[in-house]
Order: C-alpha cells, then sequence, then structure tokens
C-alpha cells in the first residue's frame, strides 16, 4: 500500500464514524442531494447515461429506467467513464484468477470479477479513491474500537484483489487467506496470528468452527460473501459466543452492515435504496441501488438479484438507516409451485423454505434444499452421527430416526404448499455431500426457469 493512500483511508473513516443523522428525514434530504451532485458529475462522462437521463433529467432520477446485471454488462464500455472496454478487463481479470498472483490492473484502476457461472460473471472497476473510500467506511464500521488500536484481521476470500490489499499498516495487520487452501493449513496460520476480527463466508467460519485444533477467540466474527443462515448463525454462536457479524456487499457495493445489536442496517450514507416491493406484508423487497460514491462504473438505478426483508420494529441502537430482518438470497432461488387452482404459480421465499426445514429436522447440522422442477425438491440433511448412517448421512429410506426426520420434512412441506394455495411437491432425500470452499454455497437453490 503506498504512504499516501493512509490519510485519505483515515479520512473516510472518520467522515464514516462521525456522520450523524438525527432523523430519517435529515437522511433522506441529504441523500438527495448528494446522488444530484453526484449524477451532475458523473453522467456527463459515461456516453450510456448522458444518453439515458437526456429526456428526464437529473431532477427525476428517482424515475429513471432501471438497469440490472445484464443490462449493465452488456453496455459495458460505454457505461464506464474510463473508457475501458469489458474484452479486456475480461482478459486481465480471467488472467489473475488463473496466475492467482492477485494484481488485476488497467492502469490505475482495480479490475474485480464477480462470481457466478461463466457467461454470467460481473466485471467491477474500481479507482485508488474508490478503493480508499471502501477501506475507510469498512473500517468504521468493522472493527472493534478505534483505528487506532491493534488489530489482527483474517480475511477469507475467494480471490483477492488490490480492493483489500489497500487496508494495512503497522497497527493494522491485514492476512488474506485463501478459500482454496486446506482447512489444516487455515487452522495452524490462524493459531499462530491470533486474529482479533474474522472475516469470511459462513461456510468457511463453519468448517473452522468445527475444527477441534482451532484455538483462537477473535473480539469479532464477521460473515461476508453468503446468505448467514440461521443455522450456521447458531452454530457460529456456540463456537464463539457473541453477535455474528455481517457484511453484506457485493460488486455493486458495500450495502449493509451489523450494529452493535447485532441488526443488518442498509448504508444509506453510500447508496440510495428504492424498493420494488414483493411482498408488502412480510416486508421482502428488491433494492434498486443508487451508489453515490461509485465514480468508475457507476451504478445508478441498479436492480439488484436480491431479496431483502426489512425488520418490523426499530431497533434500539437509534439508527435512521433501515433495519433489515435479514438478507434472503438471490431473487432466482425463489421456489415455485403450482397453484391448486391451475392459475399463477405461487412463490415460495427462500425463507419458508429454511424455517420449514429448521421446524421439521431442528437437529440438522446442515442442509441443503433444491428445487429441479415445479413438483420436485430435492432434500439433503447432514444429521449428528447415530440418527443416520456412519457419516450422519440419511441416504435414501433408512429405518428409525432418518425416516422420522424425512417423514416430518415432507410432511411441513405438504403443510406448506396447502398454506399458499400450492400443490405439495414430491420431495427425494439424498446424502448431504461436503460443500466445496472455493464456491458459493446456496444451501436453498432453485435449478430451473419456471
Ligand atoms: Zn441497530
Amino acid at each position: 500500500m503506498s504512504w499516501q493512500a493512509v490519510p485519505r483511508i483515515l479520512w473516510h473513516y472518520a467522515r464514516t464514524r462521525n456522520r450523524r443523522f438525527e432523523t430519517r428525514e435529515e437522511l433522506l434530504a441529504w441523500q438527495d442531494s448528494r446522488v444530484k451532485r453526484f449524477l451532475a458529475e458523473i453522467v456527463p462522462r459515461s456516453p450510456y447515461y448522458r444518453e439515458q437521463h437526456r429526456e428526464l433529467g437529473i431532477a427525476n432520477w428517482k424515475d429513471w429506467p432501471t438497469i440490472d446485471k445484464a443490462e449493465m454488462m452488456g453496455n459495458f464500455d460505454r457505461l464506464n467513464t474510463v473508457g475501458i472496454r469489458a474484452e479486456e478487463a475480461f482478459r486481465v481479470a480471467l488472467e489473475a484468477e488463473r496466475s492467482r498472483d492477485f494484481a488485476p490492473m488497467l492502469g490505475p484502476i482495480t479490475v474485480g470479477l464477480s462470481s457466478g457461472t461463466s457467461g454470467n460473471r460481473g466485471l467491477f472497476l474500481v479507482s485508488p479513491p474508490e478503493r480508499h473510500r471502501w477501506a475507510g467506511a469498512m473500517l468504521a464500521r468493522l472493527l472493534p474500537g478505534s483505528i487506532l488500536g491493534h488489530h489482527r484481521v483474517a480475511f477469507f476470500l475467494r480471490a483477492n484483489s488490490n480492493l483489500y490489499e489497500t487496508v494495512g499498516s503497522s497497527r493494522i495487520q491485514f492476512e488474506f487467506f485463501d478459500l482454496l487452501d486446506a482447512v489444516e493449513t487455515h487452522v495452524e496460520r490462524l493459531n499462530r496470528l491470533q486474529p482479533t476480527v474474522l472475516i469470511g463466508p459462513p461456510s468457511l467460519l463453519r468448517l473452522l468452527a468445527e475444527d477441534p485444533g482451532l484455538a483462537i477467540a477473535p473480539l469479532k466474527v464477521v460473515s461476508v460473501a453468503e446468505v448467514l443462515d440461521p443455522l450456521d448463525e447458531r452454530c457460529l454462536q456456540e463456537r464463539f459466543g457473541g453477535i455474528i457479524h455481517q457484511v453484506y456487499q457485493c460488486t455493486e457495493g458495500f450495502l449493509a452492515v451489523t450494529c452493535s445489536h447485532g441488526t443488518l442496517h442498509l448504508n444509506e450514507d453510500l447508496v440510495a435504496f428504492q424498493r420494488e416491493v414483493l411482498d408488502a406484508e412480510s416486508r421482502k423487497f428488491v433494492p434498486i441501488l443508487t451508489d453515490f460514491s461509485r465514480t468508475t462504473q457507476p451504478i445508478i438505478r441498479y436492480r439488484l438479484n436480491d431479496i431483502l426483508t426489512e425488520r418490523a420494529d426499530a431497533c434500539p441502537c437509534g439508527s435512521v438507516m433501515t433495519a433489515l430482518e435479514r438478507i434472503e438470497g438471490r431473487s432466482d432461488d425463489l421456489f415455485y409451485f403450482p397453484a391448486r387452482d391451475g392459475s399463477r404459480l405461487r412463490p415460495v421465499f427462500p425463507d419458508f423454505i429454511r424455517r420449514a426445514i429448521m421446524e421439521a429436522a431442528p437437529e440438522a447440522l446442515e442442509y441443503r434444499v433444491c428445487q429441479h422442477s415445479e413438483s420436485v425438491i430435492e432434500v439433503s440433511l447432514r444429521l449428528p452421527a447415530g440418527s443416520g448412517d456412519a457419516e450422519g448421512r440419511v441416504s435414501g429410506r433408512l429405518p428409525g430416526e432418518s425416516g422420522d426426520v424425512e417423514d416430518r420434512v415432507a410432511t411441513r412441506f405438504c403443510r406448506l404448499a396447502d398454506d399458499l394455495g400450492g400443490i405439495p411437491p414430491t420431495i427425494t432425500f439424498t446424502p448431504y455431500e461436503a460443500h466445496r470452499s472455493d464456491r458459493k454455497l446456496r444451501r436453498v437453490e432453485r435449478r430451473f426457469t419456471p
């Protein structure tokens, strides 16, 4: 990291920590003026947005057409403000990923690649000032205590990028762990480092938590990159104690983080969130983002493929930023049941599936549920030793307890379909297979297009 970066990161750190809004109205008014100022500066530099906003004008930014990932990637060359072509960016990012030398740069610009299937990967571009702002905001929201204290941060990532190497100084030791390394290697390094902050995807944190050789006591454990399933949260709490924190960020920005009460709050001082309401009663929505700090690859009225649930009541911490009950996961993982009356398919939120499993199989250590078609759902459960076969797996129809679990799960899904006016699906049970740590774990996954 260059030494000039330190004061800049500290400045953003202080600004994020010290910015306070007394009321929600104050926050929204400030946000609106920030967005307008940002658009006035950025739109002339982005050929794509220059054309988009021609008729509507900046004052009406809230009514601009939304864009999604496909639209953004399809117009990548004209959308970014630094004239980088997608082809060139992909080449650099893929090369870095293959060689794992972790320095995908085009001039001063960091190139990142989101995970996903090969045809569906997103590119993102970040400039040094954006990196410093990100690092400052991240440290402000994540570090327990002051930035002037000593911290040792262990960060597990799918692929490193310069974005993360920005953070690091003599007081803050920042160690990167490659998810592809063996768990024994991780445990050995962690025991040596004795991190004060442990950050990683929950599936990896679970592996660490279950390793008898791990001897660390981090002050803060932070789940990133995957949905934190209540089952994993419970297990991590048992091992590490206290609140399991979450950072909700993706290539589209630093979106939400937990407060001292363990509630996720949207980072509305960095990003403006509008909503596409999915279900008003259960407060579920798809967020539409306008990130007024991203200038290289503007994120304006961007529809994220995620479902969020707002909290019903205010968070006791007193923050005026929207409090979330949970991040449900991707809208692609909504299940669908055929309607009993032959009308449209009934959507089933991932959260309903999670709850069904937790209620019907509370003893499960891990699970996966995949919907393969409108009528077939596959369930895999990892049960404590003794309740399935030797590995604690349920396979096929076994006598005794595992059969009971299967009956309970099947019955619970029937009831769920009934409650939603849908036709109960056929449930098949398969052995639980250990998850590959270089892949994103999705415990609830839909594998067909309705
Ligand atoms: Zn709070």
